[in-house]
């Protein structure tokens, strides 16, 4: 079983402490080690200047080898002449050093044992005829080795100690900001999410992840004010509908009416009924459409037999206005959507256009292909016109320039909403094109058949 620590703290201090416990074991190794090389390297040199010195005595003058050890403190050696021992001392005989040489029999200096438990460090050097091997006692070279492991030594569990306390102290400071914002996090709800997670430095690693927790509870923010809006607005439009009904329900209850007049309430009380319809029928598409669960069919379209088929439907309500409601199309014009919500997208516009012109006025429609590929259908009216400043906001749902007016028309402020999504959808875009003076223009613009971004939206 894997033992994690449970805080990212405790982690990031055990990785620290461990990190840095090698690191002064390795320091501390490598010291030993560059240690005990300059002090055998030292001993070394000693040894062999020791060498020489005997080997010029006794080649000059081999009396004076007796008396070596009182000038020079020389009193570990021996000279051989062709096998056989010409001078040793008693110390050398003592010790037994001439078995380390038989043990390895090599001119670099070796470290040995004396049966004393004394440690030698011992070299031969081989003359023409002669030889003469030396040796030096180790023992303060292993002592000052051995002293320095043990303070190595025991400076390591102190290191490992700091490095976790350090590590702990720094961990703690660093993951600061965390515990703040968990701790405001925490804080948030539905209700408060206005409040923002503190910032303290932007352009480090929690500041950044603060920021963008931050501007996703912008967005989040955004989302629950249009939602608030939406419900709010969708409360009150059900409510006109109904308390429409209600009254004229009651008034039909309280009086005693002809045959005639209660047809007039029931055909009163339908009309608003067909008006709850659209509007349940229309929160729905818009509902649907937010939790992106209308499944798109995007194919090729005919635009201008679909066009058609808009305006033949629509053209009873023109007729009824006297208004005279046009097409105008080159041979053919393509386009790649999802016939369904292009048709809708465009039943709005064209009823809205017959909605708001005055009676007798002009509504067309027209199609054409851009050069890019693309379809562009314009529908014109002649009617108000849509205000400069009015522009920006009558996409926005339940969105109307004059709602009493809008709302005698039967408009309950969705139909352009539905329309841009419907063709935004579609990989395409809707714009008003018009200036607000003389009637009104809304541009729709279509992806191309081959034009991949319009299979891509959904
Ligand atoms: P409604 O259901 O009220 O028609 P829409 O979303 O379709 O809602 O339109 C929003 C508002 O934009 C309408 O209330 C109307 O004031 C204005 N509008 C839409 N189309 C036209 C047009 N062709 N001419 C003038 N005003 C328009």
């Amino acid at each position: 079983m894997k033992i994690r620590p449970p805080s990212v703290r405790a982690r990031l201090t055990l990785w620290h402490a461990g990190v840095l416990t090698l690191i002064v074991c390795i320091f501390s190794a490598g010291i030993l080690h560059f240690v005990d090389e300059r002090l055998y390297a030292g001993l070394d040199t000693q040894l062999g200047r020791q060498i020489a010195t005997i080997g010029r005595v006794y080649r000059e003058e081999p009396d004076e080898l007796t008396d070596l050890a009182s000038h020079s403190g020389i009193t570990l050696f021996q000279v051989a002449e062709g096998g056989s021992i010409r001078h040793q001392t008693d110390a050398w005989e003592r010790e037994g050093l001439a078995r380390a040489l038989q043990t390895a029999d090599s001119t670099s200096p070796l470290s040995w044992t004396a049966p004393s438990g004394r440690r030698y460090r011992v070299q031969k050097a081989s003359g023409s005829s002669d030889s003469v091997a030396a040796a030096i006692e180790e023992t303060s070279v292993r002592d000052t080795l051995w002293t320095l492991a043990v303070i190595l030594a025991m400076g390591i569990p102190f290191a490992v100690g700091l490095a976790i306390a350090g590590g702990y102290f720094l961990a703690g400071r660093v993951l600061a900001p965390v515990g703040a914002m968990a701790d405001k996090a925490r804080e948030i709800t539905a209700d408060s999410l206005a409040e923002r997670l503190p910032v303290d430095n932007a352009d480090d690693e929690f500041g950044r992840l603060a920021t963008v927790f931050n501007d996703t509870l912008s967005r989040l923010q955004d989302a629950f004010e249009r939602l608030r809006r939406f419900t709010a607005d969708a409360s009150h439009e059900l409510r006109t509908p109904l308390t429409a009904m209600r009254s004229v329900g009651e008034v039909a209850l309280r009086d005693t009416l002809d045959a005639g007049a209660y047809r007039d309430v029931i055909g009163s009380m339908l009309e608003e009924v067909d008006r709850l319809t659209r509007l349940v029928e229309s929160l729905l598409t818009l509902t649907r459409a937010d939790s992106g669960r209308i499944q798109l069919a995007p194919k090729p379209l005919d635009l201008v037999a679909l066009t058609g088929n808009v305006i033949d439907q629509l053209r009873v309500l023109a007729d009824e206005k006297h208004q005279n409601l046009t097409i105008r199309a080159p041979a053919a014009v393509h386009a790649v959507g999802d016939a369904a919500l292009v048709h809708h997208a465009l039943m709005n516009l064209i009823h809205n256009a017959i909605k708001y012109t005055p009676d007798g006025g002009t509504i067309s429609v027209e199609l054409n292909a851009m050069n890019s590929g693309r379809a562009v259908i314009e529908v014109r009216d002649t009617g108000p016109g849509i205000p400069a400043a009015h522009r920006d906001r009558i996409f926005d749902r339940f969105y109307r320039i004059d709602a009493g007016r809008s709302r005698e028309e039967g408009g309950i402020g969705l139909g352009l909403a539905i329309a841009r999504w419907a063709i935004e959808a579609n990989g395409g875009h809707l714009e008003l094109a018009s200036n607000g003076e003389r009637g009104s223009v809304f541009r729709v613009l279509l992806p191309a058949a081959d034009d991949p971004s319009a299979h891509d939206k959904s």
